[in-house]
């Protein structure tokens, strides 16, 4: 275990952690809900710091990043825990904590993602924010080897920890799992603000894209899809990539899964304030494909994971019209 970051002592032995906004105070020898804090003799602590539960080298687009480093592939690692709980987790083994760990050493991880041709590491599966401490230092080391760090996340954290992460992280994809804050407080015991508040913060300091999973039932609505494409084309710009994925039955919720007609219809729908919306979690070719935001031609060919650059110049700008796309295609240095 290591020490936390971004806690205060309350007294009676008692904590309270201050990077998530459910600012769970904690009793000497109690847990966090997250389940990654542990709060040992008045002092809160990382439980999960340095042990992994999850590694695999996917595909970018599986995180999912359509423009990002598009056809690369990214080492990516998961731990236990999550500060929320959503009744339809596809992740819920490693979530809900208790998964079987191994040891991971923030100063391999570069040498790793070298070893196996990675363009970086990806920080996935579960939530990653809950590990923050070793996130960040493992991040440090990674942006240091001149290799990408990118970040899967639900954005439930306070701004001023988000702040100090991002100089260290190239791309994110945050969930907006609705626009809804009742949607929030029902199935995933938590609330909309925080997660509008991160976006704001971290679009503009790192690549974004978002996902929102479409479940039906219970945010399929047309003026969900309205509102939430209202939201993102004001609060973050059309250029942001968004990522309808379809839901299928998982942890608590048994709700049918997702028919393609309801993706189909809800893409129509926001790329109407969009200019990139896909579709994913979901057989065949619709929504796939990168098209130049202002002529039409494909730029990016998608079949599953096999990706194809096709029609876009190596400064992101379409071969046939020229006009630039928010496509990245290498990490800048700094
Ligand atoms: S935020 Fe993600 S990992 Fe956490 S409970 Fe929800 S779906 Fe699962």
């Amino acid at each position: 275990m290591r020490e936390a970051l971004h806690f205060e002592k309350l007294g009676g032995g008692k904590v309270r952690w201050l990077l998530c906004p459910h600012r769970c105070s904690i009793a000497d020898g109690d847990s966090g809900r997250c389940w990654a804090r542990a709060n040992r003799g008045g002092t809160l602590f990382s439980a999960t710091y340095g042990l992994s539960t999850s590694f695999a080298l996917d595909p970018v687009e599986k995180k999912p990043l359509y423009h990002f480093m598009p056809g690369s592939r990214i080492l990516s690692i998961g731990q236990n825990g999550c500060n929320l709980e959503c009744a339809f987790c596809q992740n819920w083994r490693i979530s809900r904590g208790g998964a079987a760990e191994e040891a991971v050493n923030p100063q391999s991880l570069a040498d790793s993602a070298r070893k196996v041709g990675s363009i970086g590491i990806a920080y996935t599966y579960n939530e990653p924010l809950v590990g923050f401490e070793f996130v960040k230092d493992s991040a440090a080391l990674v942006k240091k080897a001149g290799l990408a760090n990118v970040l899967v996340t639900n954005g439930y954290i306070n701004p001023g920890p988000l702040e100090e992460l991002l100089p260290f992280i190239h791309a994110l994809n945050v969930d907006i799992k609705s626009i809804r804050d009742g949607f929030y407080k029902r199935l995933c015991k938590a609330s909309l603000k925080p997660v509008q508040e991160t976006l704001r913060i971290a679009v503009g300091k790192a690549h974004v894209e978002v996902t929102n999973l479409v479940i039906p039932g219970e945010n399929d609505k047309d003026e969900e899809f309205e509102e939430l494409a209202d939201w993102l084309a004001t609060n973050l710009g059309p250029d942001v990539p968004v990522h309808l994925s379809a839901y299928f039955p998982a942890y608590k919720l048994t709700n049918p899964p997702t028919p393609k007609e309801t993706l189909s219809r809800a893409r129509s729908i926001v790329a109407k304030r969009m200019k990139y919306v896909y579709m994913g979690n979901i057989a065949g070719p619709e929504g796939r494909d990168t098209v130049c935001a202002s002529c039409g031609k494909v730029l990016i060919e998608r079949h599953g994971y096999d990706t194809r650059i096709l029609g876009l110049k190596t400064d992101s700008t379409c071969a046939d019209c020229g006009a630039k796309n928010n496509i990245i295609l290498k990490v800048k240095q700094s």
